[in-house]
C-alpha cells in the first residue's frame, strides 16, 4: 500500500481545489492512501497532515481557493525545515508528495526532491509564469475576472470621457495583461516585458481621444517599472499640460478568489491525475503541466530558474488593433 501527500502552497489559484479533488481520488482509485497537508510548507514542518478520504475532496470541484489553505514559509527555504518536513512525512510512512502551486512552491519541492524526498509539482499560479506548462491553474478564471472589470470601467469611462488605468496582477509576467487588455480592447498595455515611458502612454491617450474615442483605458500589469500608481502620479503630475486626468482601478486580490470556470477546473482535474500517474510511474522530481495540449512531465531541473518566455507578437497584434 504506497501513501501519498498533498499540498497547496504560494499564492492561491481557482481550480486548486479540483486539483486536490483529482489527486485524492485517482490515488486512492489507485489502491493508495492519500494524506492532505495544511497551509502549504507551514504544516509539512509542523505535521498538520490528516488522511483524506473521497468524500472529504466532495463538493469543492466549484469553490476558488483551496480547501488545504496555503502559506508562505520561510523555514521552508532553511535545509533544517525541509529535513523537519521530510522527518514528518516518513514518520506517517509517506513516500511520495504533490506540490500544487506557483514558482516559488515549485523551487521549494526541487529543494525538497534534491534532499531525496520525492516530490511532484502540479503547475497552478494565476501568474502563469511557470516554465513547464504553457498555461496554469488559474490562469483562465483570473483572466475572465480581469476582463468583466475591464468591461464594466469602458462603460463607466465612456460616459464621463475619461481615462482609466486598470491594473492587473501577474508579478514579474506580463501575461495576464496582455490577455486581458487583447480581449477587453484595451487602449494601451504596459507588461514589465517592455519598458515604456509613461509619456508614450500619455500620448496613446491623447491619440485615443484624437480619433474620436469616449473614452481610453490602459491595462498596466502590477510588476511593470511604472505600475498603475507610478503612471498615475505622473500624469497627475503633469496635468495641465497633458490635458487630461486619469482614474485608477487596482484590481488586486478580487482576480483570485472566483469560482473556477470550466477550464480550469478540467485543466486542474487533468494535471491532478496526471501527478498521480506520474507518482505511478515512479517519475519524480518533475512538474506536471500541459504543453500544446498533452499533459506532460518537464524535469524540475529545467524549470527551476527558468523564465517562460511571453509572445510579443501578440503586442504587436493589440497595437495593430488600438484604432
Ligand atoms: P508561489 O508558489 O505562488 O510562486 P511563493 O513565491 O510565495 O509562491 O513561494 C511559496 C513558498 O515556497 C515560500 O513561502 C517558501 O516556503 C517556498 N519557497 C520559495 N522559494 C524557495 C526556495 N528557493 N527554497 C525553498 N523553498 C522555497
Amino acid at each position: 500500500m504506497k501513501r501519498i501527500a498533498v499540498l497547496t502552497s504560494g499564492g492561491d489559484a481557482p481550480g486548486m481545489n479540483a486539483a486536490i479533488r483529482a489527486v485524492v481520488r485517482t490515488g486512492i482509485y489507485k489502491g493508495w492512501e492519500v494524506y492532505g497537508v495544511q497551509h502549504g510548507y507551514q504544516g509539512l514542518i509542523s505535521g498538520d497532515i490528516r488522511p483524506l478520504g473521497n468524500r472529504d475532496v466532495g463538493g469543492i470541484i466549484q469553490q476558488g481557493g483551496t480547501i488545504l489553505g496555503s502559506a508562505r514559509c520561510p523555514d521552508f527555504e532553511t535545509l533544517e525545515g525541509r529535513q523537519k518536513a521530510i522527518d514528518q512525512l516518513k514518520q506517517r510512512g509517506i513516500s511520495a508528495l504533490v506540490v500544487i502551486g506557483g514558482n516559488g512552491s515549485q523551487t521549494g519541492a526541487y529543494e525538497l526532491n534534491r534532499m531525496g524526498f520525492p516530490v511532484v509539482g502540479v503547475a497552478s499560479t494565476i501568474d502563469n509564469d511557470l516554465f513547464g506548462s504553457d498555461i496554469t491553474i488559474g490562469v483562465d478564471t483570473a483572466l475572465n475576472i480581469a476582463l468583466e472589470a475591464i468591461d464594466r470601467l469602458k462603460v463607466t469611462a465612456s460616459s464621463h470621457h475619461r481615462a482609466f488605468l486598470v491594473e492587473v496582477m501577474g508579478r514579474k509576467c506580463g501575461y495576464l495583461a496582455l490577455m486581458s487588455g487583447i480581449a477587453g480592447g484595451a487602449e494601451a498595455i504596459v507588461i514589465p516585458e517592455i519598458e515604456i515611458h509613461p509619456e508614450d502612454i500619455a500620448s496613446e491617450i491623447r491619440r485615443a481621444y484624437e480619433r474620436g474615442k469616449a473614452h481610453a483605458l490602459i491595462v498596466v500589469a502590477e510588476g511593470a517599472k511604472y505600475n498603475a500608481q507610478a503612471l498615475a502620479d505622473y500624469f497627475k503630475q503633469h496635468q495641465e499640460r497633458l490635458g487630461f486626468d486619469v482614474r485608477t482601478t487596482t484590481l488586486g486580490h478580487v482576480q483570485r478568489g472566483g469560482a473556477p470556470g470550466a477550464y480550469d477546473r478540467i485543466l486542474a482535474t487533468r494535471l491532478g491525475a496526471g501527478a498521480t500517474d506520474a507518482i505511478a510511474r515512479e517519475e519524480t522530481g518533475v512538474l506536471v503541466g500541459m504543453i500544446r495540449g498533452q499533459i506532460t512531465t518537464t524535469p524540475y531541473s529545467d524549470v527551476v530558474g527558468q523564465q517562460k518566455p511571453l509572445d510579443l507578437s501578440l503586442l504587436d497584434l493589440s497595437k495593430s488593433l488600438e484604432q
